[in-house]
């Protein structure tokens, strides 16, 4: 059969699907609401993409105060993972739950994933973490912060200590570091941490289209990891875009404070809803779980949601060993326009019954 060709891993694998029925409120992928003005793109197209991306490297590095030889562009974060993964390999060490793709190309590439559960605030588990770095010694630790779905950021200290325990890398992944409210980007400490690698991503600030992240570390390990990179991973006009984007540091911002403060906002309306508890967020999105004593179920909820043309994230599990698990009855809502957001609210309230003050 022409099927066994295919490895056995990749054929236990599910094809990763993004389930989006077409809602004109779209919630559910992390995404800002706020775009960007593209103006005219002066491209060679008959030309192969400066395959270092030294003028846009050159900008970000400029921006965290490093070299820029400490900077490895990727397709994407996601495609950062892959490198590392490829170029590293596992064990993998990650929190449950977090961001699904540290999992999903750890198996693509036949690594093993060692899941340690969040504890009830969803910060980091010190105990099981030292005891899983002791017992496995992972070659990549990833940490998402903020953590994605959660909101939270795992404890600064407990990063720390995480860093100095363990012998491989540790990436910190800031996906959604520029929503924090307090700022703190691992960035500045990575000429204390040899093992410490920092990764960003242009795409949740607005720019998601053109598929653009970084890792940000020790040159020696970025030169390593640059061996595997396809050398033209980053195309002509994703470059061109962001330099051109980038220039407008304040555009940038502004949008950043309104989906900041649109989120304190959103969160106190979802605190007023009897049905559910939402968690607070250091990012552009909610986590919120519907109550055991709600009037409606989550798919109930979920389904009316789109029938109301909102489109959010629906979780489930989200435990280190299978169902159940933490996530099990709740939702990510994305961060949009205040008119996104008075909507979903307000359908919300009508579909749960209300408030309860
Ligand atoms: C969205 C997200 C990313 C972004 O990935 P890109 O491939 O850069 O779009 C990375 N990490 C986390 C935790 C995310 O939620």
């Amino acid at each position: 059969m022409i099927e066994d060709l295919i490895k056995p891993n990749i054929k236990a694998l599910k094809a990763y699907t993004i389930d989006a029925p077409p809602c004109s409120i779209r919630l559910d992928a992390n995404e800002s609401p706020y775009g960007f003005p593209l103006g005219a793109l002066k491209i060679a197209i008959n030309r192969y993409p400066d395959p270092e991306a030294a003028a846009l490297r050159k900008v970000l590095a400029g921006k965290w105060g490093v070299e820029p030889e400490c900077v490895l562009h990727g397709n994407g974060s996601d495609e950062l993972i892959y490198y590392l993964l490829t170029a590293v390999g596992g064990p993998v060490l990650i929190p449950a739950p977090t961001f699904s793709m540290y999992r999903i190309i750890a198996d693509s590439l036949g690594e093993n994933t060692i899941m340690v559960a969040l504890d009830g605030q969803f910060d980091l588990d010190m105990e099981a973490m030292l005891a899983a770095i002791g017992r496995h010694n992972p070659k990549l630790i990833f940490l998402s912060r903020p953590n994605n779905p959660t909101g939270n950021s795992f404890t600064c200290e407990k990063v720390l200590e995480v860093i100095e325990n363990a012998g491989g890398l540790v990436i910190v992944d800031e996906a959604y570091q520029p929503f924090s409210p307090r700022g703190d980007s691992f960035i500045d400490l990575l000429p204390r941490y040899r093992n410490l690698l920092v990764m960003r991503t242009l795409s949740k600030i607005g720019l998601a289209a053109l598929r653009l992240g970084f890792i940000v570390g020790d040159k020696a390990i970025i030169g390593a990891i640059n061996k595997v990179r396809l050398p033209y991973n980053v195309n002509s006009l994703s470059q061109a875009a962001a330099l051109g984007i980038l220039k407008d540091e304040k555009s940038i911002d502004a949008c950043i404070v309104n989906i900041k403060d649109e989120r304190d906002r959103l969160f106190m309306e979802l605190s007023k809803l009897k049905a559910i508890k939402p968690y607070s967020s250091d990012a552009n999105f909610i986590l919120f779980k519907l109550q055991n004593n709600a009037s409606v179920t989550a798919d109930a909820l979920y389904k009316k949601l789109i029938a109301d043309d909102i489109l959010i994230k629906k979780l489930a599990g989200g435990g280190a060993s299978g169902a159940p698990g933490p996530l099990d009855n709740c939702f990510r809502v994305t961060v949009g326009t205040p008119k996104e957001n008075a909507a979903f609210i307000m359908s919300m309230k009508k579909i749960t019954g209300g408030s309860l003050k």
